[in-house]
């Protein structure tokens, strides 16, 4: 049996690690044919002589020569943004995985798809700012996108079949973050290590605040309204702290379908890889009765004005979703840097939407500008703080 070339941009991050587990366990099924990371050498290095791909890229053009030395074995070497990109295109992978954190994943989602590429979607920020430019150029290039985000993959595999048309309603579901249960009152002098201890899903550092604001959901709420095709008013977010229901499609008739399984990114990555076979996982399986109860209940937009942010931004669309997410994402690394406060995070993102003035198609340059102009606003505001 022929194995799928697998390509994978952020290997060293949560999802690039999990899917090299994921091939591991199934390395009669897939095979790693390119790699690439930002900055992190060292694991680059040692993923590279285990899993023997023909190319790998790092991000940090700097570190280029400390990665040739520690690399064996004949492999082609691309560095910088551009050397990135160009692995995305690599003409020998299958499909190729995005799980570049942030924004930086734009570029090389654009180039995976103009090359046609199936891929395999990771990171939500590059269709919440450019979904306009890469949905379109998907769809000229018969490059198939599939979700690795748990509630997308559950939306998609609810939908498999179905005529979007008939959808009534798409759930996301949450499992509410690290401070569901905490007063809002209480939001003011949250440790960082607070915020990032997540009570069900293990992530990297950006995704784990966003989680804890629900901008995360906000997030996914764009992303879905992308993936699918489907009115962002149609698209609900339903807290479910079990985060056992993974997400769910209500259809015209009544009929709501959803996704169960365990809380193991693992699946979701096997399954886009996988797709449209299934094959058998090393998971524990779920076992409900042990679980016994289920709940659901609605969000509070009071207590998390990130997620409203999120909605009013994609009800106004344009480029509007990307200085969402842009300030968002500056935000976030001024939190994670100990610079501003978390109750800050919604106040930046607020103020910087506020003062922006709505282009209807931008280019993926206007979007870049929008990022650097929101970089320095949001640094602008850090001192105004201090
Ligand atoms: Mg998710």
């Amino acid at each position: 049996m022929r194995k799928k070339k697998v390509c994978i941009l952020g290997s060293t991050g949560s999802v690039g690690k999990n899917a090299l587990k994921v091939i591991s366990d199934l390395n009669d099924r897939f095979e790693v044919s390119g790699l690439s990371a930002q900055s992190n050498v060292s694991l680059l290095a040692e993923q590279v002589n285990k899993f023997k791909p023909k190319a790998v890229a790092i991000g940090n053009e700097a570190k280029i020569s400390e990665l040739r030395k520690k690399i064996k074995g004949n492999v082609r070497i691309f560095a910088g943004e551009k050397g990135v990109e160009e692995l995305a295109g690599q003409e020998e992978a299958d499909i190729v995985l995005i799980a570049i954190s942030g924004s930086a994943s734009i570029r090389p989602t654009y180039s995976a798809v103009s090359h046609g590429k199936e891929i395999a979607l990771a990171s939500k920020e590059a269709l919440v700012s450019a979904g306009h430019i890469i949905i379109r150029e998907a769809k000229r290039r018969n490059s198939a996108i599939i979700p690795v985000d748990s509630e997308h993959s559950a939306v998609f595999q609810c939908l498999k079949g179905s005529d979007v048309s008939k959808v009534k309603n798409l759930y996301i579901t949450a499992s509410g973050g690290p401070l569901l249960g905490m007063p809002k009152r209480a939001f003011k002098n949250l440790s960082r290590k607070v915020v990032l201890k997540h009570p069900k899903w293990k992530m990297g550092k950006k995704i784990s605040v966003d989680s804890a604001t629900m901008m995360n959901k906000g997030l996914e709420a764009i992303e879905a309204k992308w993936l699918f095709g489907i009115d962002i008013e149609k698209i609900k977010i339903l807290i479910h702290p079990e985060a056992i229901v993974h997400s769910m499609v209500e259809f015209v008739d009544g009929s709501v379908l959803a996704q169960l399984a365990i809380t193991d990114m693992r699946l979701p990555i096997q399954y886009a890889l996988s797709f449209p076979e299934r094959y058998e996982s090393m998971l524990k399986p779920l076992d409900l009765v042990s679980i016994r109860n289920l709940t659901f209940h609605k969000p509070d937009m009071n207590k998390f004005p990130s997620l409203g942010l999120a909605y009013k931004a994609a009800k106004e669309g344009g480029s509007v979703p990307c200085v969402l997410n842009s300030s968002n994402e500056i935000a976030v690394k001024a939190f994670l840097e100990g610079r501003i406060k978390f109750t800050d995070i919604p106040v930046i993102i607020e103020k910087i939407l506020s003062r922006h003035k709505r282009i209807e198609f931008p280019s993926l340059e206007e979007i870049e500008e929008i990022e650097r102009r929101t970089k320095a606003e949001v640094e602008e505001f850090c001192l105004s703080r201090s």
